[in-house]
């Protein structure tokens, strides 16, 4: 991960007399230990800029517009994968938590071409009636 990744820069669209800016931006925000944070990073652009004005570099204004988009919550990072409780609708949310591996919690499985019921037991959850044309597994 890069600040211009983490920013969504696209240096091609910043003039050339503000490269050096972005790379002062990317120098302070590693200094500072690769914040991804908003507010952490809202800072270190506060930071970046004022270094900027300080020393008369021309300062790339997506910096300025991404300080003042994460202070004020219109932009955020996006960063890493999200976590997975977060994306509905995944397989892994489908099936229920601690579902037996064998079965998935069904109760019977198949092997050799035939259904069995699963030793996890899972057909007790069934009651009296066991499917028709599932063996029982001795
Ligand atoms: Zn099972």
């Amino acid at each position: 991960m890069s600040l211009r990744r983490l920013l969504e820069l696209n240096r091609e669209l910043v003039r050339p007399e503000a490269h050096e800016s972005l790379d002062l931006a990317e120098r302070i925000w590693i200094a500072r230990g690769s914040p991804e944070d908003p507010e952490e990073l809202a800072e270190a652009l506060e930071v970046v800029l004022q270094r900027c004005v300080n020393r008369g570099i021309n300062y790339a204004p997506i910096l300025l517009k991404r300080k003042k988009q994460l202070e004020s919550g219109q932009w955020k990072p996006r960063t890493g994968d999200p976590p997975a409780h977060a994306v509905p609708g995944t397989p892994a949310s489908a099936s229920m938590p601690g579902a037996c591996p064998h079965c998935n919690g069904s109760g019977w499985y198949q092997h050799g071409g035939m259904g069995h019921l699963c030793p996890c037991r899972a057909w007790l959850s069934w009651g009296k009636t066991v499917p028709v044309g599932k063996k029982v597994l001795a």
